[in-house]
């Protein structure tokens, strides 16, 4: 009989050895199993931290991409890594992957919303604060020689005057001839006289001039009209003169012309006392004296009561110390004008004033010299 081949019986000691090397594969692999969880927890945590610290949009893409991102970010890889594992190692590492995802979006959403709100709270911070005191507005004003001009056309306007305006260049005809006033007459020294030369070439006969006076315009308005005629001419007049407290070369007056039946010189004052006393109210008096006009016959001078002395400073730039401020020239227009318009003068009566426009707005503003108002101090204009 043949001996039989014993059975294979496995060495104890092999068993023991595979048993322990199998046992040591398996806390290898636990090993890194556990090291590999944790390094997602440590990369989560890393992460969270960085998107804590992002300053903002930028910054925080940046950190989405270097997590997420398709090809290269973190979570991204180990999501790939997951279906590499054995099947027994998978759950683990898959439940560790999902969880660092799951932190890390958290952190970026979190951030995300807290930047935003960032940017509202300093859009709100630009807005105005409505409870602050409001910044002061410079309103602009009406220069006060404006004002008179505009003060002169409203009270004239109430006893039915028009305000009208004319040519600043004038022909000497009208500044002059036609106001009675030819060429060699002694009164026109009282207008010193600025010439103008044509640039289309001087006609000897028609010299130009800037008009010395707003007068003109009496006669041009009589030659457009048919009576009645109520006007106000307010306008620039130049002379050839020097500057001081009481007289520019270049300056602004104001014409007025009635022509109607009947009228007479008590019209003339009752306009003008109305007009002074709605323009400087009933304290400050008027007076009327005898004057001479080539143009008016008979002529008056209108003053006002001078408004920065009272008439006590005898040395008063303003009025000169008499307490008397010449403000227009007035009277009946001359017959021989209404005449050589074609007027029947003895239907139609006329009177006539004019006066300085700055006059009246230094009586007003109590400007002690008319250079003032054209000196374009802020600190006097800003005064009215
Ligand atoms: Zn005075």
């Amino acid at each position: 009989m043949v001996p039989r081949r014993p059975a294979f019986v496995p060495d104890e000691s092999g068993l023991l050895f595979a048993s322990f090397a199998a046992e040591a594969r398996l806390s290898k692999r636990k090993d890194r199993m556990a090291a590999a969880v944790q390094d997602l927890k440590n990369l989560a945590d890393r992460a969270v931290a960085e998107i804590a610290a992002c300053a903002d949009d930028a910054a925080l893409e940046a950190a989405r991409v270097r997590y997420f991102g398709r090809r290269d970010g973190a979570v991204t890889q180990a999501t790939k890594q997951i279906a590499t594992l054995p099947a027994s190692e998978k759950p683990a590492y898959g439940a560790a992957v999902n969880e660092a995802r799951a932190r890390i979006e958290a952190a970026l959403e979190s951030r995300g919303a807290a930047l935003r709100g960032a940017k509202v709270d300093q859009g709100l911070g630009e807005r105005e604060d409505v409870t602050l005191p409001g910044r002061p507005v410079r309103v602009g004003r009406l220069h006060p020689v404006s004002r008179a001009i505009r003060d002169v056309s409203r009270i004239f306007g109430t006893m039915g005057f028009e305000t009208v305006e004319g040519p600043e260049i004038e022909t000497d005809y009208y500044n002059f001839e036609a106001l009675n006033i030819p060429p060699g007459h002694p009164a026109r020294e009282k207008w010193d006289t600025l010439w103008v030369s044509n640039p289309l070439g001087d006609d000897p006969k028609m010299p130009l001039l800037g008009r010395t006076h707003t007068s003109p315009m009496q006669v041009r308005i009589m030659e457009q009209r048919k009576p009645p005629i109520r006007v106000v001419v307010p306008g620039r007049c130049y002379r050839y003169e020097a500057t001081d407290a009481i007289r520019e070369s270049i300056f602004f007056q104001y014409e007025g012309l009635a022509i109607d039946e009947k009228l007479t010189m008590a019209d003339l004052k009752g306009v003008l006392y109305s007009f002074a006393r709605q323009y400087f109210g009933s304290q400050h008096n008027v007076r009327f004296r005898p004057d001479y006009f080539p143009f008016t016959e008979p002529s008056a001078e209108i003053a006002f009561s001078c408004v920065i002395c009272e008439g006590k400073d005898p040395q008063c730039h303003t009025c000169g110390g008499d307490g008397w401020i010449e403000a227009a020239g007035c009277g009946m227009v001359h017959p021989a004008i209404l005449r050589r318009v074609g007027y029947d003068p003895e239907r139609y009566q006329g009177f006539a004033f004019g006066g300085g426009i700055e006059r009246l707005a230094m009586l007003k503003s109590r400007a002690p010299d008319i250079r003032m108002l054209y000196q374009n101090d802020l600190r006097f204009l800003e005064s009215f």
